[in-house]
């Protein structure tokens, strides 16, 4: 079975590129280059600097002592919240700014729901002293004040767009329409494994560096190289592709990728893709999305901003349909628990997404000796609101 891309840019039935007529030569670029410029010893020289000196790597991989004797087997942390601007999606954007050089481009454009992609886009620019527009909704842009700030203060133009719901798929509309008519000199970051072909692809190598270091820490830690059990949460899945990578074609790990349900699966607000969805086109690609019976596309809702995605990459439908990647769901209230948890356990404050990671703990059976690597893949700070609201509401 093949897991990964294949040569028409396809996971099985799901992939591709069903973009405009008008967004064609922009894509050929990227996909005629992005393969020789990320293999290239000048790129692999460049990137892997920046992310051990820039972005702080290679991120530790911690035995949660306290946790693992709560679940009874080991578990293990990767810390991707210790990274520069505190989440994994730093990974990606340095790779791509890099990419964007080297193709000779001076703007980078970036669309945002939460901000945390524009956050991170807006931070390799002002490294690279490169143009960066950032496309956000306008209800976004009320909604996430803080991160908007940090943008300005990076030197984003944000832009706030006011067709539509006002959210992240409207931002994704003026990005790709802002490209089209600037073809030359603009590259467009994509913050997930989602887009047209090459974007799924190059978005999970950048961040296959996760499972890169997985294997060495694991074998230093462990004496062997892989865990029984990798668990990451996903909106896009890009924590989860470059967290899965390098042990996809090997079956003795198991892979458990963690959906946010929202109020609950049957509730009508959740974002639980797999769980709810059916295939179809979004976002430049055919995979599985939450939409009505007339294929509009069904607004999702989660607690938490980053997996608030009516989709999922086109990876992540093969892997379900192959069965390779487990899927599970967890609700605000059971993440919203994990992250106390893991709070009062282990003093490590976790973002809303990866508290759905590790509200999936509760829900496997492990033996004893199973060794569980759980992917931290933000930090808290930007939660604190949520936070405490529920502090508030239980009186903790
Ligand atoms: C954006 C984000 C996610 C969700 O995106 P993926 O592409 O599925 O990884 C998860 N965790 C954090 C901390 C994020 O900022």
């Amino acid at each position: 079975m093949n897991y990964y891309v294949d040569e028409r840019g396809y996971y099985g039935e799901f992939g591709g590129a069903y973009i405009p007529e008008m967004m064609q030569a922009n894509i050929q670029e990227l996909r005629d280059n992005y393969l020789n410029i990320i293999e290239s010893e000048d790129f692999r020289n460049e990137f892997s600097s920046l992310l051990s000196e820039y972005a702080g790597r290679p991120s530790p991989l911690y035995y949660a002592r306290r946790l693992s004797g709560r679940y009874s087997a080991h578990v293990y942390l990767k810390r991707e919240d210790l990274n520069h601007t505190g989440a994994h999606k730093i990974n990606n954007t340095i790779g791509q700014i890099l990419i964007a050089k080297k193709l000779g481009k001076s703007r980078i454009i970036a669309e945002t729901g939460a901000g945390q992609h524009g956050v991170a886009a807006a931070t390799v620019c002002a490294l690279m002293g490169m143009k960066c527009v950032v496309y956000m909704g306008k209800l976004d842009v009320d909604r996430q004040a803080p991160n908007v700030l940090r943008m300005k203060m990076l030197g984003a133009e944000v832009i706030p767009v006011t067709s539509g719901n006002m959210t992240l798929k409207d931002a994704t509309n003026e990005a790709i329409r802002d490209w089209i008519n600037n073809p030359s000199d603009t590259h467009y970051i994509i913050g997930s494994v989602v887009g047209p072909h090459p974007y799924p692809d190059l978005v999970a190598r950048l961040q296959s560096v996760i499972s890169e270091e997985l294997r060495w820490q694991l074998r230093e830690k462990t004496g062997r190289e892989y865990p029984d059990y990798i668990i990451a949460c996903v909106g896009g899945g890009s924590n989860a592709s470059g967290s899965f990578y390098h042990y996809l074609n090997d079956e003795n790990v198991r892979l458990v990728a963690v959906e946010a349900a929202g109020k609950g699966i049957e509730s009508g607000e959740t974002a639980a893709t797999i769980a709810k969805g059916s295939p179809g086109i979004i976002h430049g690609s055919k995979t599985i999305l939450m939409q009505n019976d007339d294929g509009q596309i069904t607004e999702p809702y989660s607690v938490s901003a980053g997996l608030d995605y009516p989709g999922i990459g086109p990876m992540f439908a093969w892997l379900h349909k192959t069965r390779r990647v487990q899927f599970s769901s967890a609700t605000d209230n059971e993440a919203l628990e994990a992250a106390f948890l893991l709070t009062r356990l282990e003093g490590i404050i976790p973002a809303l997404e990866p508290a759905h990671a590790l509200a999936a703990l509760g829900k496997l059976e492990f033996k004893p000796d199973d060794t569980v690597v759980v992917i931290l893949s933000g930090r808290g700070d930007k939660d604190m609101a949520a936070y405490m609201k529920y502090m508030d509401e239980r009186n903790l």
